[in-house]
C-alpha cells in the first residue's frame, strides 16, 4: 500500500487525466486510495477533479471518521468505504461520469455482449446496479450484489464505479468501460455488433484463467460461452444475461434468430424442390 504522501500524488494525477478526459464535468466524480488496513485517501466535496492539489485531499479510518484535512470527504464516501469493507483485494476506488458509458447507464442498457477481448480479458462483465438516490445509503445497498464479484459496474441514471488493487488499475478500468461503451455504440449506429464466436470467447476464458484474473465471466445475451456455471457469481448477482427483455439487444437477437428461422425455412423448401 502507498504512503500518504504517495497516495496523495496518485490522486492529484489520476484526477487530472479523469478529468482531461473529460469522464467528469463541474465537480463530479471521487477518487480514493487505501494506505493501510484502516485509512484511505480521498477526494473532496465540491472540488474539480482536474485541479486538485496534495492539501486538498482527505484520510478517513473504514468508519467514515475524518483523520486529516481541511476539508469535508466526498459526498459518496460510503460507497468508497463499503468497497473497501466488502473486499480486502481493492486498494483504489475510482467513480465518474464518463458520457457514453454513463449514457448506457441512463438508457438502462448493460454493456453486454462479447464483443471485445480485452473487456473480456480485464473485467469479465460489466452489469448494471438499479439506481439509487447519489450520496445516500441507497448506493451501498444498490451495488451489494456485484461489489464481491466484479470490479466494474454501471449505476443506473448516474455513472461508473471501477475497482483496482491500485489506483492506475482502477483508472484503467474505467477506461476500458468508457472505451467498451465507445465502441458498442459505433457498432450499434453500424446495424450492430457482431460477438465473438463461442470458440473464441473459451479460448479467451482459458487465457484469462492462466493469466490468473479472478472474477466471472457473464456478459452477454447470445454467446453461450461466458456464462459461468452455478455459484461461481456471487448470490444476488443480477446477471447481464437476465436483464429485461426489450433492450435493444435483446429485440436485436429476437429478431436475428426469427431472421434465421425464416431463411432456413425457405432455404429447406427450395432444395426439396430442385
Ligand atoms: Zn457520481
Amino acid at each position: 500500500m502507498p504512503s500518504q504522501f504517495e497516495a496523495e500524488r496518485q490522486i492529484v494525477e489520476i484526477g487530472r487525466r479523469v478529468w482531461e478526459r473529460g469522464y467528469v464535468a463541474a465537480n463530479d466524480g471521487n477518487l480514493s486510495i487505501r494506505i493501510d488496513l484502516d485509512r484511505i485517501v480521498v477526494t473532496p466535496t465540491g472540488r474539480s477533479k482536474g485541479f486538485l492539489k496534495a492539501d486538498d485531499l482527505v484520510v478517513v479510518n473504514l468508519k467514515g471518521q475524518k483523520l486529516a484535512g481541511r476539508l469535508e470527504p466526498t459526498s459518496e464516501l460510503a460507497m468508497h468505504l463499503f468497497a473497501y469493507n466488502s473486499r480486502s483485494d481493492i486498494g483504489s476506488v475510482v467513480h465518474a461520469h464518463p458520457p457514453k458509458a454513463t449514457g448506457f447507464a441512463v438508457a438502462g442498457v448493460a454493456l453486454a455482449q462479447c464483443i471485445l477481448p480485452e473487456v473480456i480479458l480485464s473485467l469479465g462483465g460489466v452489469p448494471i446496479a438499479e439506481y439509487a438516490t447519489p450520496s445516500t445509503p441507497e448506493v451501498p445497498r444498490s451495488i451489494s450484489g456485484f461489489i464481491g464479484t466484479y470490479s466494474a459496474m454501471l449505476l443506473k441514471n448516474h455513472g461508473v464505479l471501477t475497482l483496482g488493487k491500485d489506483i492506475y488499475q482502477a483508472y484503467y478500468r474505467m477506461e476500458t468501460v468508457e472505451h467498451f461503451a465507445a465502441v458498442s455504440l459505433t457498432a450499434l449506429q453500424l446495424g450492430g455488433a457482431s460477438p465473438l464466436s463461442k470458440a473464441n470467447i473459451e479460448d479467451l476464458i482459458r487465457v484469462r484463467d492462466k493469466l490468473g484474473i479472478a472474477g466471472p465471466v457473464d456478459i452477454c445475451y447470445d454467446c453461450g460461452a461466458c456464462t459461468p456455471s452455478d455459484g461461481e457469481a456471487g448470490s444476488g448477482t443480477q446477471r447481464a444475461s437476465e436483464q429485461p427483455a426489450g433492450t435493444p439487444a435483446a429485440a436485436e437477437q429476437d429478431t436475428d434468430q426469427l431472421v434465421q428461422a425464416v431463411l432456413e425455412e425457405v432455404r429447406r423448401r427450395t432444395t426439396k424442390q430442385a
